[in-house]
């Protein structure tokens, strides 16, 4: 009748939605195991989202389940779109009641597909995408589906900044959690040195808030233990001043000319200021010849930086010099191409204490590039700000490090998958040996296993707080600190 249609399009949509709910859902348990949940039980959880609840065969549910790495296919029983902590609340303690596989998902770049999972549900929180900045407070406020071009463009409208990763489209909210390296980390630290409060809602469904004035453990284990302690709804972040100019580019090389240009620059970057991030690629795109770049952003004094840069732009005989003055707005877009969603990556990476000589042969001698595949293998320099800061200070590992090294590689066809990840793993196997831990927001299935000793003397810390808030692993799916308790 006129009147059940206008009494069903006054209704939420998600009511509507629960309406369709067919039969009873499949779903994997927390432990691996198969369940069935009853439809009522999924139609009164649906109702109860002002975001969306997704099933297989809804539309919606198959873009929703796909995540930045296209290799990663998986069916999740129930996708949550949560349109605020509400949601989140009522999500969380839908899967902690059902015993359900649970994934957070921020702005799903995450490698190794963490944030998406084979039959369980995933909270995702890509809705909740938004950035206040408080211009008189240099604060910035962020939801969690927002994504690094976000916060960077909405500080800078400001003449504010605060440190971001390399690509605009990667999530806010897991680079945050794991660390948060970029191009100004150098001058203001990690991401995570930068944030200021989290409000999040942890397994037994509580909102609390985390600063150095409240709840402190867990502010301490948000900055570097990752997605183990709640799902983060609210990030607060420092900003600071900065006019947006910088000096940026890269300097291009003949792959001839790689091992040289390595060591001038483990050479050259023993003696450069904080506001220099240099970073190599030796980039073989598929099917064409390698090439060797050394991308610089200096984020200081423009004058004083063409001073500081001059020795690396004498050095070597390079193809082109493409280093001028530019936005950071615009060097921060322009790997976003090269990374684009949807193919299919594999990547490895570690930290270096330094750059010695057979590290750099492995690194240039066994560079391949491969028809079936792009592949890059990068040297990024970190010390300066991010290493002032105490390593028990926050959970995150690896400030002594000097260096990162990792080799990516990404490809369209699935078929190749087996073949590349191969080629990547048997670089990697050479330089393996040189690194001491690793990033755990580039961290493999594989590297879960060396997740405590990566921690170091923090690990011990990081479980007694997840012990305190995650006695039952609910959030598991993540560089994965074990609670006590299991
Ligand atoms: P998602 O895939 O959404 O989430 C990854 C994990 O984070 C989840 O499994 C969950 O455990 C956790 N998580 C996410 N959101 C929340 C939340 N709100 N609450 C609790 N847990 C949550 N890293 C750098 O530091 N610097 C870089 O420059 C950089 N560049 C990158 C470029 C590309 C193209 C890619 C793919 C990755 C890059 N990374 C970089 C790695 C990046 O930090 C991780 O991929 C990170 O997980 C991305 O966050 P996300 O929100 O997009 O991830």
């Amino acid at each position: 009748s006129a009147a059940a249609t206008v009494a069903a399009a006054s209704l939420p949509i998600n009511r509507l939605f629960a309406a369709a709910v067919p039969g009873d859902v499949a779903a994997r348990t927390l432990g691996g195991g198969d369940t069935t949940l009853p439809r009522a039980a999924v139609q009164e959880f649906f109702a109860s989202l002002r975001g969306q609840g997704l099933l297989a065969g809804d539309a919606g549910y198959d873009s929703a389940r796909r995540i930045w790495n296209g290799m990663i296919d998986r069916h999740p029983a129930i996708i949550a779109r949560c349109a605020g902590a509400a949601d989140v609340i009522n999500s969380v303690n839908f899967a902690r009641e059902n015993n359900l596989l649970l994934a957070v998902r921020g702005g799903g770049h995450s490698l190794s597909g963490q944030s998406m999972c084979e039959g369980g549900l995933v909270i995702d929180l890509s809705p909740m995408r938004y950035v206040r900045v408080d211009p008189a407070a240099r604060r910035a406020v962020l939801g969690p589906g927002s994504l690094l071009g976000d916060l960077d463009r909405e500080a800078q409208a400001f003449g504010l900044v605060t440190t971001a990763g390399t690509v605009s489209h990667t999530g806010a909210a897991g680079l945050t959690l794991g660390g948060g390296q970029g191009r100004l980390q150098r001058v203001h630290g990690l991401t995570c040195d930068n944030l200021r409060a989290a409000e999040l809602i942890t397994a037994d469904g509580r909102f609390l808030r985390a600063s150095d004035r409240e709840n402190r453990d867990l502010f301490w284990a948000l900055r570097g233990g990752g997605g183990n302690f709640g799902v983060v709804t609210s990030f607060e972040y420092q900003l600071h001043p900065f006019d947006g100019r910088i000096l940026g580019g890269p300097i291009i090389y003949p792959a001839a000319q790689a091992r040289a240009v390595c060591e001038f620059y483990a050479d050259f970057t023993q003696k450069i200021p904080d506001e220099l991030h240099l970073v190599i690629a030796m980039v073989s795109p598929t099917g064409g010849p390698p090439l060797v770049s050394v991308e610089v952003c200096w984020s200081g004094d423009l004058a004083q930086g063409e001073k500081v840069i001059a020795p690396l732009r004498a050095f070597g005989k390079p193809i082109a010099d493409q280093v001028k003055p530019m936005r950071y707005l615009d060097i921060q877009t322009t790997a976003d191409k090269a990374n684009a969603p949807g193919r299919n990556y594999y990547a490895k990476s570690g930290f270096l204490e330094r750059l010695e000589p057979a590290l750099l042969d492995a690194l240039v001698e066994g560079f391949r590039g491969s028809p079936k595949r792009a592949t890059v293998a990068v040297l990024q320099q970190f010390g300066g700000a991010m290493a002032r800061v105490p390593e028990q200070d926050t959970a995150y590992p690896g400030r002594k490090a000097a260096y990162e090294v990792m080799v990516l590689a990404g490809w369209p066809n699935a078929a190749d998958n087996e073949e590349n990840i191969a080629g990547v793993r048997s670089h990697w196997e050479q330089l393996a040996p040189f690194t001491k831990g690793f990033y755990v927001n580039t961290a493999n299935a594989d590297d879960q296993e060396r997740v405590r000793a990566n921690y170091g003397r923090n690990y011990q810390r990081l479980v007694k707080v997840k012990t305190r808030y995650d006695a039952r692993n609910l959030f598991r799916l993540n560089a994965n600190i074990r609670p006590a308790t299991t």
